[in-house]
């Protein structure tokens, strides 16, 4: 049976900042000074040395994952642009770092220079000791330079890191990877990977947005067609591998737009929504458990927002102690008009 569909390109969000792993090990080398007055430089090698991850984050959750962020003061003097008093910390935060009022409560200047240390070394053993867990197969193209390869092979990873920290258990190999009009996926299934294969548009090529949307299809759709195999449930499978890669995708770079003509865009809204209220580790993790007790409609679920958002409650029961956070969605998904009052 052969399956092929395009996908159109939806943008989102400023392209994340990715280096070549030579680049890095430089980087490595390089004796950090501290400046006084050259703070875009000192910015500069903040997001380097951090790669765009939060060390509270990764120090309170040991989570790794690329973040939206701001450059935060740890001394909350702004006039202090010496790289030692930097940290870069995602939104949420950042916001809790700076806020005065719950001080007593909060982080401790000490915990986050302890968290940030650690969080360096975390990444340098990563670059100096891992190589890829996924390999990429690129398609023959002048456009695939060494420098480009090296890119989208670093995204590719990042991707396949933060999933199978969440959980996942993802194929080792992804499909061939070669350069189209635009961004699509096609296949044959069942089959191999080679059998497949993604395309990123040549115009776009160096946005990296594009390479995590398109293994993020292939991914998904490997995952739930290997569960859900009923035919006839074909239609909600398709639909669900959309709603799994938009999730996860916004997820992974903490932003989220949704096109609002898309026929998603209620639920796909309201998961955000609950990602909002109840944290990005617990939708993330909710939304894996909803694919891991994933089962095929049954003849009287026809509507696929109400048969997502049931199936959705099923998986993050798993995780809900003692119901704590089932109400709450419940009502929400109700009033949103995602399952029936
Ligand atoms: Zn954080």
């Amino acid at each position: 049976m052969r399956m092929a569909k395009r996908y159109n390109y939806r943008g989102e969000g400023p392209s994340m900042l990715q280096r070549t792993e030579s680049f890095a090990r430089a980087l490595l080398l390089t004796p950090i000074m501290t400046r006084k007055s050259t703070p875009e430089s000192s910015e500069n090698d903040v997001l380097l040395l951090c790669r765009r991850r939060c060390c509270i984050c990764f120090g309170l959750h040991g989570d790794l994952g690329i973040k939206q962020g701001q450059i935060a003061h740890l001394d909350h003097d702004h006039s202090n642009g010496n790289l030692d008093n930097l940290a870069f910390l995602c939104l949420p935060h950042h916001d809790q770092y700076d806020s005065r009022t719950s001080q007593s409560k909060g982080l401790k200047e000490s915990e986050v220079r302890h968290f940030r240390g650690e969080l360096h070394g975390r990444i340098a053993k990563d670059i100096v000791t891992s190589r890829p867990d996924v390999a990429v197969i690129f398609k023959e193209s002048v456009l695939f330079t060494a420098e480009r390869k090296a890119r989208i092979t670093t995204q590719l990873n990042s991707f396949y890191l933060y999933l199978t920290e969440i959980g996942y258990d993802l194929p080792k190999d992804a499909p061939p990877l070669g350069v189209g009009p635009g961004l699509s996926f096609g296949g044959v299934s069942p089959g191999t990977v080679y059998d497949a294969s993604m395309f990123i548009p040549g115009n776009d090529i160096d946005d990296l947005k594009n390479v995590t949307h398109v293994y993020s299809i292939f991914l998904f759709s490997h995952l739930l067609h290997r569960v859900d195999l009923n035919p006839e449930a074909k239609g909600f499978a398709m639909r669900a591998v959309w709603i799994f890669s938009d999730y996860y995708r916004a997820s992974f770079v903490s932003k989220h737009s949704v096109d609002p003509k898309s026929s998603s865009a209620k639920l796909e809204t309201a998961l955000w929504d609950i990602r909002r209220m109840h944290g990005k580790e617990f939708t993330d993790r909710a939304m894996f458990y909803t694919f891991k007790r994933w089962r095929s409609p049954s003849p009287t679920e026809v509507d696929f927002d109400t048969f997502f958002a049931t199936r959705f409650l099923i998986g993050e029961s798993v995780i809900d102690n003692m119901g704590q956070h089932d109400d709450p969605i419940r009502s929400f998904l109700a009033a949103r008009g995602l399952l029936p009052n």
